[in-house]
């Protein structure tokens, strides 16, 4: 995923809207660019210096809001342009945040877990200065989870006083919200469904592909499969896999669970096939939900599902995009399709604040009915004048930001 990508997207938007130059480069550029050198002993005594960044894109509509990975290939550009898909996304489904993202370049699998606590609350330590409940909330993303945000909170707390509100995706006991670990794949398998049906597929009966089974892609599978679909192709990191008859996904989320590797490769009873094969499936319903930028253009020439549903950020190039749209293969875009995490990070901050809690099916009850408008306003776009639904996302989330730009004022 790069910020070139993001701009074309972007700026597909603002042409369409004529916005005029001076709020278009106030949308592209981000406000803040952090970037802090995070210097940590390891286990065996020797020093371990890492790059961590956090980036602002926009607060027109609120807070910044935005998850933290940790990966090897985090660089500057990378974090700029997911920080801007989260200012889009947030607008996308209506929750007043603006848009930001973090990371630590590291592989975390090469790290104790001592030492990641250690890198935690280091980078905690360089950028508690520009988070806060009411500046800036961030949340788990590509390899961090809810452990990392107990730590980020406990740092932050020494500094402030107790503020579980300054991250979001927090576990249970320490006021996290019901539903949020499933939120994000319960968001993707809502929107394979609604587009399903609006394609005329039956989803009992339809057969989908997950790339990734971590958390967002293992949530869409068991939801998916709840409603009647096969999951037929699966793969990772590791490898990927084939299974006609469909997988049983329960039985593949334990074996990944299991596996030290976190792989769904030497899953019993399913053929091995490469990454080729795997994304050409004849498949209803694809769902990359791994890393961005996996679909370009010479794979997308191959691909034969009819509908992308967009688990992971930025997935698809805007060449393979065009090309995909143009043979009439529906995407349902990231800032759209994965906006379930967020939008429960929303009522977990909520509930912070109010120090009240909801059940989960609280919770479960107001996501669907959020995530079913922003996809009908989408949808509604996209249909009356004739554009895909990612250029239709953008114009949406661009009209919103924009707005709220020019009341505050310059
Ligand atoms: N990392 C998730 C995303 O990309 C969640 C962000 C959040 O909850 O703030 O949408």
């Amino acid at each position: 995923m790069s910020f070139e990508d993001t701009i074309r997207y972007l700026f597909n938007a603002t042409r369409i809207m004529d916005v005029g130059d001076r709020i278009e480069k106030l949308l592209v550029t981000p406000e803040r660019q952090v970037k802090v050198e995070v210097a940590i002993e390891m286990d065996d005594g020797s020093l371990g210096v890492y790059e961590g960044f956090r980036v602002q894109h926009n607060d027109a509509r609120g807070p910044y809001k935005g998850g933290l990975r940790f990966h090897h290939e985090v660089d500057q550009d990378e974090v700029n342009a997911l920080a801007s898909l989260m200012t889009w996304k947030t607008a996308v489904v209506g929750i007043p945040y603006g848009g930001a993202k973090g990371g630590i370049q590291v592989d975390p699998r090469g790290l104790s877990l001592a030492e990641l606590e250690r890198l935690t609350r280091k980078f905690t330590d360089k950028i508690e200065v520009v988070i806060g409940p009411q500046v800036d909330i961030p949340a788990p993303d590509v390899n961090t989870d809810g452990q990392t945000m107990a730590w980020i909170m406990d740092q932050y707390s020494k500094y402030h006083g107790y503020s579980p509100a300054v991250v979001t995706g927090k576990p249970i006991e320490l006021s996290g919200s019901q539903g949020r670990v499933a939120a994000t794949g319960r968001g993707v398998a809502l929107c394979g469904l609604w587009a399903l049906r609006d394609l005329g597929i039956d989803p009992a009966g339809a057969t989908f592909a997950v790339q990734g089974l971590g958390n967002v892609g293992s949530w869409a599978s068991r939801i998916l499969a709840d409603a009647g679909a096969r999951l037929v192709a699966v793969g990772d990191h590791g490898g990927y896999l084939h299974n006609p008859e469909g997988f049983d996904v329960e039985a593949l989320i334990a074996h990944v669970e299991e596996n030290p590797d976190r792989s769904v490769m030497g899953f019993a009873g399913a053929d091995e096939i490469d990454f080729d094969t795997f994304i050409a499936s004849e498949v209803d319903l694809m769902i990359p939900a791994a890393l961005g930028g996996v679909i370009t253009k010479p794979v997308a020439e191959t691909m034969r599902c009819k509908l992308i549903v967009e688990g992971a950020n930025g997935p698809t190039k805007p060449d393979a995009h065009d090309l995909l749209v143009e043979r009439g293969v529906m995407i349902v875009p990231d800032i759209l399709a994965n906006a379930g995490g967020v939008t429960c990070s929303y009522f977990e901050w909520v509930q912070n604040n109010q120090h009240f809690y909801w059940s989960e099916k609280d919770v479960n009850d107001r996501l669907e009915p959020i995530l079913r408008k922003a996809y009908e306003s989408v949808n509604e776009i996209a249909t009356a004048r004739k554009f895909d639904h990612r250029t239709a996302a953008f114009i949406m989330a661009v009209r919103e930001v924009g707005k709220a730009t020019v009341m505050r004022g310059i």
